[in-house]
């Protein structure tokens, strides 16, 4: 996606007036093709120091790859005008509206964390249960690439498709788990083997019931 394609991303959500873009933690980044050209120049003397021969024809170009891919994998900021669409439904009450799950995953996502800006990734489990609003499917993928591709942490990935969706859909209840690998501590640090970092988020009916975490578990074939 280019830069102005997610600008234009914005500029609809932000037409969309309730469209969530607080809740939503987006903002256009003004990143100026000077600036670019300077942030390739600082990204080359780093790599050059550290021990890269930047003059091979393989290398040569690799501090502007390397800044378009950061500027890139970090475009969640910029919103997804594709995320709008939400349909009205009918909540017809009853046991169905506090207990049907709408569950979806995994969703393989990749995010960089803001302690070290290097990758962690994993998958993200997504249910709720509607009210008198669905979102499509594949929006939820979508939702859940919004908040991972930036410089973050898993703990806020999962509250923000959490409260994203409650404000999008008003829905009974959101539940969010997310298993990741942290590169930051697999690459460097205490090399740890290949561990996995689960969290999870309840919103409405899941904070309360019990059964109904398990089920979405279950669902999920996270129940071994
Ligand atoms: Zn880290
Ligand atoms: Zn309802």
């Amino acid at each position: 996606m280019s830069i102005v394609e997610v600008a234009n991303g914005l500029e609809k959500l932000e037409a969309g007036g309730e469209a969530d873009t607080a809740v939503m933690g987006l903002h256009r980044r003004d990143v100026s093709d000077e600036q670019l050209h300077r942030f390739e120049q600082y990204a080359a003397e780093i790599f050059s120091a550290f021990g890269m021969e930047l003059d091979s024809p393989a290398t040569v170009d690799t501090p502007r790859r390397f800044v378009r891919a950061l500027l890139d994998a970090t475009a969640g900021y910029e919103g997804d005008p594709k995320l709008l669409t939400v349909f009205e439904t009918e909540c017809r009450g009853g046991p169905d509206c506090r207990l049907s799950q709408v569950i979806e995953g995994p969703i393989q996502f990749y995010a960089l964390c803001e302690h070290h800006a290097l990758p962690f990734y994993g998958h993200a489990y997504v249910g709720y249960i509607a009210h008198e609003r669905i979102i499509g499917i594949s929006k939820l993928t979508r939702l859940v690439r919004l908040f991972a591709r930036r410089f973050t942490v898993q703990e806020r990935v999962g509250q923000q498709i959490a409260d994203a969706l409650d404000s999008m859909l008003a829905p009974h209840g959101v539940a969010v788990y997310l298993e990741a690998h942290h590169l930051c501590t697999q690459m460097r640090g205490v090399q740890e083997a290949s561990p996995l970092t689960r969290t999870t988020f309840w919103r409405g009916e899941y904070a309360d019931n019990p059964a109904l975490r398990s089920e979405f578990f279950v669902a999920c074939g996270l129940q071994r």
